[in-house]
């Protein structure tokens, strides 16, 4: 796959230079932009693979950011933001960001982040039946079709709403899911404020989920992980565990 173009959109010189710096020095190629308004166009002109977004912008705030790119985009935006308050990582996350990262955050951290979306970009690329009716990730297997899951050779035994919530967390792999988004989708907005109910179900399905144990791991692997406050992720068990 070719290098990859990045956005960054940040107003301190010093966090842009810190970024761009190691953009440079793992062969990234990036353009950048101060303010809301010129994100929003780099955005639309040069279309880049992926933009790291600050929420603090001068004329705008970066959620709105996000708002103007994803009415027209799907390109992943990865947030590196101050705000490390639940309530501003959700709406980011709502708005249609697909990560989030808090300052100060550390330059490995970064470009673990970007080597994930870089992976989903080629396995997006790669992947010509998107609609395939079979999802396959580590020992867990979907069947769309026939409606079933399977952890290895075993199947798993779903209510039709763990099946739903299974679902959605597999078709956005490797992404967090706010806890709105997910009740939206699954019960429709009346459900907008019954997350009680959405954890007792997830606390269910995270358990149907662990995968067994393999020989040198003393974990069983989680397939589902939880972030507090915030939502929930398909781990793209490949990737995570490397
Ligand atoms: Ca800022």
């Amino acid at each position: 796959m070719n290098k990859l173009t990045i956005l960054v959109v940040e107003d301190d010189r010093a966090v842009r230079n810190l970024i761009t710096t190691t953009l440079k020095a793992n062969e990234y190629h990036f353009l950048t932009a101060k303010d809301g308004e010129t994100a929003v166009m780099e955005a639309s002109s040069h279309n880049p693979d992926v933009v790291l977004l600050d929420l603090g912008l001068p004329d705008m705030d970066g959620v709105e950011v996000i708002r103007k790119i994803r009415s027209w985009s799907n390109m992943p935006i990865i947030v590196i933001s101050a705000r490390s308050e639940d309530a501003d990582k959700i709406n980011a996350l709502d708005a249609g960001a697909d990560d989030y990262l808090t300052k100060p955050f550390s330059v490995a951290e970064l470009l673990a982040r970007l080597r994930v979306v870089k992976r989903r970009l080629a396995m997006m690329m790669s992947d010509t039946d998107s609609d395939s009716p079979i999802f396959i990730n580590g020992d867990l297997k979907i069947d769309y079709e026939a409606g079933c899951a399977w952890m290895g050779e075993e199947e798993l035994h779903l209510t039709p709403i763990e099946y739903k919530l299974l679902c959605l967390l597999a078709k956005n792999v490797g992404k967090v899911l706010t806890h709105r988004y997910i009740t939206r989708q699954v019960w429709g907005s009346s459900w907008d404020n019954d997350i009680a109910s959405l954890r007792v179900f997830m606390a269910s399905l995270r358990k149907k989920t662990a995968g067994g144990r393999r020989p040198g791991q003393a974990e069983p692997p989680q397939y589902i992980q939880t972030h507090v406050g915030v939502g929930y992720r398909m781990m793209r068990m490949e990737e995570e565990n490397k």
